[in-house]
């Protein structure tokens, strides 16, 4: 459904990668799934490139925020992105959606499926754990008995978006467990924090054997998206267990 909002900017969520809420009119939109997406497009901006005036973001926030929708975005100096950087908040900004079908499985909508021994596993690519924190938000209290594994992977750990709530949520959370992976570090990591690129074997490895029942989700630049899927279908996941977000636009 197509609307209109305000912007306003929220702060930062890890190096140059900026979260920004936009508040709908009241019911504009009933309900969306977590994992979807929106278009938003300004209106009229300052600054315009051939890059044109709208992107597409995974929602961050959980439908129970509504009417409020959080994004979350690296700076690349886009005229799109420096307009999120320098214009006032409660500018109005055009809202299209909610798209896509990166959710979680239906039969999650029970309020007690009981499938521990099915985990559901999260592979972030940088920034692509945007729609994981929707999922979380929405998920980690009300679906005890699924066992829930988010897989991080970053150059550094200053790039990773979300760590500190990340980790809180692990905290306060039996059901979510860890992996996280950076390709670099200047200086010693805290526990748990590996310089490795990660592979196919690190998942199975921390899951173990349920891991042959899983539903994995990657999400992020199309490159690492379509990557890893092909490495999982190599370690033998079956192509319908495997569900992909390429974030079209990063390259
Ligand atoms: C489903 C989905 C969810 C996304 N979620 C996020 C998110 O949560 N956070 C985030 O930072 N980014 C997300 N992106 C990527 C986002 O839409 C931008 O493309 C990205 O942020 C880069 O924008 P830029 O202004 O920095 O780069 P620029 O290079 O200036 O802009 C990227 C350009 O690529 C274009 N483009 C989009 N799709 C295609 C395509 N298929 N082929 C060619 N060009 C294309 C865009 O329209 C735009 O013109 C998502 C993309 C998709 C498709």
């Amino acid at each position: 459904m197509e609307t209109q909002g305000r912007f306003y900017r929220a702060g930062f969520v890890a190096r140059g990668t900026l979260s920004f809420r936009v508040e709908l009119a009241e019911r504009a939109w009933t309900t969306f799934t977590p994992g979807q997406y929106a278009y938003l497009e300004w209106i009229a901006p300052p600054l315009t490139d051939e890059k044109g005036n709208g992107r597409n973001f995974s929602i961050v926030s959980p439908p129970a925020d509504l009417p409020v929708l959080t994004f979350a975005t690296r700076l690349t100096g886009s005229a799109f992105k420096k307009n999120l950087e320098t214009l006032p908040d409660g500018t109005p900004i055009r809202v299209d959606g909610p798209f896509g079908t990166f959710c979680l499985p239906e039969r999650f909508s029970s309020t007690r499926p009981f499938a521990w021994e099915k985990p559901v596993v999260f592979v972030a690519g940088g920034i692509g754990v945007t729609p994981f924190m929707s999922m979380l938000r929405d998920s980690l209290s009300r679906l005890k008995a699924i066992s829930f594994y988010l897989f991080t992977t970053n150059r550094t750990l200053e790039d990773s978006a979300f760590q500190g709530e990340i980790e809180e949520l692990s905290r306060h959370h039996k059901n979510l467990f860890l992996g996280q992976f950076v390709s670099q570090a200047a200086r010693p990591l805290p526990h748990g924090i590996e310089v490795v690129r990660l592979t196919p074997d690190h998942l199975f490895e921390a899951i173990g054997e349920k891991a042959r029942n899983g539903d994995f989700y990657i999400a992020g630049p199309p490159s690492m998206v379509s990557s890893f899927k092909v490495a999982l279908l190599g370690a033998g996941v079956l192509s319908e267990r495997i569900h992909v977000d390429p974030f079209l636009g990063y390259f």
